[in-house]
């Protein structure tokens, strides 16, 4: 049976009762981190490409989440969306969905092609981008994110940079820590200071293949007064929302934590 291209509602400390988009369908993605639940990634890719209709999207919006209580739709699902080359019709699709129910549409993504100017303006249609950094340098990218060796570290951040110049949505920043780069928040920090995002989420691995990876509260506790003063929210101290998926099968194959 084809899979369906929405899930959940899931629930997110960080959005809420948040419906998922599966813009790729099939395990693709141009990072393979550590700590991500879809380990290990079948396709490792940085070339963008159609992975599912459009139109089978709004189909599967209007029979999985027509009539839900959501907070959000969010983008992300099966490996990394912006690979996806229908990317910017699936955001208006899913904002004239949204926008029935007052709601709003967000893409998370792990900034390996924002220095992609096309990607850039994909994304630019979004309400809410969610950008991912998890190095200081591109040596704890690469034990950490084993990026495709098409993605350069430096890039990416300049390309990180010039987005927040040019979108006008609300822009945020998600940065996992784990025993790879806990000693490195100061330099995470500095970084952030240089993208501006609107708020950083503060993370660490609580779900599957997180394990041996994940940061105590404590240790999270210290990394929190590092970034003191930015605008921010750290995962231990979210509440659950209590929210139970449509199909809770389709929801597990899809939390890869990007
Ligand atoms: S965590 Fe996200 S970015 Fe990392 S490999 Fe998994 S899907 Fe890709």
């Amino acid at each position: 049976m084809m899979r369906r291209t929405v899930y959940g509602p899931i629930d997110s400390w960080r959005f809420g009762r948040s419906a998922g988009i599966d813009a790729n369908c099939g395990s693709y993605c141009s990072f393979n981190c550590i700590y991500c639940q879809l380990r290990p990634v079948r396709n490792i890719i940085t070339g963008r490409r159609k992975f599912v209709e459009t139109g089978r999207v709004v189909k599967d919006l209007r029979e999985v989440m027509g009539n839900r209580n959501f907070d959000m739709i969010n983008i992300s699902g099966t490996g990394e969306p912006t690979l996806a080359s229908n990317l910017r019709d699936i955001i208006t699709a899913a904002r004239n969905f949204a926008e029935c129910y007052g709601r709003e549409v967000g893409v998370l993504t792990n900034s390996s092609l924002i220095s992609d100017p096309g990607v850039r303006r994909d994304l630019s249609e979004a309400d809410v981008v969610s950008l991912k950094l998890d190095a200081p340098n591109p040596e704890v990218f690469r034990r950490i994110n084993l990026p495709h060796p098409g993605v350069d570290f430096d890039r990416m951040l300049d390309g990180m940079r010039v987005f927040r110049k040019e979108y006008g949505g609300k822009l945020y920043l998600q940065m996992m820590f784990l025993e790879q780069n806990r000693n490195h928040a100061k330099e995470m920090r500095e970084l952030a200071e240089t993208i501006k995002p609107d708020l950083i989420h503060l993370n660490t691995p609580t779900r599957l293949h997180g394990e041996g990876l994940l940061l105590s509260k404590e240790e999270m506790e210290k990394i929190k007064g590092v970034f003191e003063g930015m605008k921010l929210r750290m995962v231990y101290d979210s509440k659950k929302t209590g929210v139970k998926p449509v199909d809770r099968e389709e929801t597990l194959e899809r939390r890869p934590g990007g």
